[in-house]
């Protein structure tokens, strides 16, 4: 086994402190990586607290993972080296099912395993994150990073960029659509970037008025501040699509009105109370509802390379690791440009 440090909550009440752990030798198709930098996904915050239920401690977080390749497996053909790779939310999945033969494993209806707070195949072996030194995946679930991007900006692509791609790519958003993003966070923010470089016009939906600069700086041509009554009037039945990103309990009923007739809402945000939904502001403008996580491996390395084109990364502040409780506060606060990345270098 490996001896691996990382960084782990031990349970649902105590902050993140250093923890010593083994992972698996190199197995025949898999890829050893040295890790140096992880995304803060607002998921680890609440994984680590137990938000959603079900948590398995001791966790060690972090799914927005890049690093370079140490050593790779007898059967590895695909990366070598000194290659800058990235993994994203799963490490693993049944490989046989409809979702998984579609490219679609994020989907899986057998076993997924997700990169942390999950097990192995064998359903049996815990997954630990990226907030650590080394993790070994098998290569099929690997993507690489382009040569030409900072790595420590493509880390949030792995799951802020995909989660946003994805679902403007399945709905095919682009020219003529106005798109409204709800929150700008490490979600919203690239789904700015992402809607506007598919030619959406992309509206900013935030509670105060502070990321008003910024949400025109990362390609919104309109910001409307929601704290103020007056703007869910003004923008009644406005949008083609709205991508919710909040990570908290709000009133969906409320921006379902902004769609236009057959306008689709799709949830990405996953708040840990249930929300109420009205029948009405759906049947009276044939509206939709719907949802979509993360993206599979092939779509993953398609949003990299697109990113990678039109030069789009994520706007970033890195931190030491010995920070990351300070920054899961600022997180939860709303507080964060966009995303905060540990520079895994500080953790010895
Ligand atoms: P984040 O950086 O914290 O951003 C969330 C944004 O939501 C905040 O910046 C804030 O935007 C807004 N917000 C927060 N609390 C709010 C409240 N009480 N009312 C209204 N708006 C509020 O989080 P993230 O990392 O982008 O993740 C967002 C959510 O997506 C989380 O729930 C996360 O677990 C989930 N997620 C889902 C997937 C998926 O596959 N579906 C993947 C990754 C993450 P403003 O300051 O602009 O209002
Ligand atoms: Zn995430
Ligand atoms: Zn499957």
């Amino acid at each position: 086994m490996l001896d691996v440090q990382g960084y782990a909550a031990l349970n649902a009440r105590s902050p993140l402190e250093p923890f010593r752990f083994s992972r698996r030798e190199v197995g025949r198709q898999d890829v050893l990586i040295h890790i140096h930098y992880c995304g803060i996904c607002h998921s680890d915050v609440h994984q680590t607290r137990d938000e959603w239920g079900g948590s398995l401690f001791p966790m060690v977080p972090g799914h927005e993972i890049v690093g370079t390749v140490e050593k790779v497996g007898t059967s590895v053909k695909q990366f070598k080296a000194g290659q800058m790779v990235g993994v994203g939310c799963f490490v693993d999945s049944c490989r046989t099912c409809s979702a998984c033969k579609k490219g679609l494993e994020q989907y899986c209806e057998g076993h997924i395993a997700f990169t942390y707070n999950s097990t192995e195949r064998d359903g049996v072996t815990p997954t630990y994150g990226g907030y650590s030194t080394n993790v070994v995946v098998d290569q099929r679930y690997l993507v690489r990073i382009p040569k030409r991007m900072r790595p420590e900006e493509a880390a949030p692509l792995l799951c802020a960029g995909i989660t946003t791609y994805s679902p403007l790519r399945h709905w095919r958003i682009g020219k003529k659509h106005r798109l409204a993003v709800v929150g700008l966070g490490g979600l919203g923010h690239m789904a700015v970037k992402i809607g506007h470089a598919l030619g959406a016009r992309v509206t900013v939906l935030s509670r105060s008025d502070k990321k008003r600069a910024d949400a025109k700086r990362l390609g919104a041509r309109d910001f409307h501040n929601t704290s103020t009554p007056e703007t869910f009037a003004a923008l009644a039945k406005q949008f083609d699509f709205i991508l919710d990103t909040v990570s908290a309990p709000h009133d969906l009923n409320a921006y379902l009105d902004l769609l236009k007739t057959d306008g689709t809402m799709i949830l990405v945000g996953a708040p840990e109370k249930p929300a109420a939904l009205e029948a009405f502001p759906l049947i009276l403008k044939r509206r939709r509802l719907a949802g979509s996580m993360i993206g599979g491996i092939k779509e993953t390395q398609e949003m990299l390379d697109f990113c990678a084109k039109r030069k789009l990364g994520a706007d970033i502040e890195v931190i030491p690791i010995q920070e990351v409780n300070k920054a899961y506060e600022r997180v939860v606060r709303g507080d964060v440009r966009y995303r905060f990345v540990i520079d895994m270098s500080s953790l010895k």
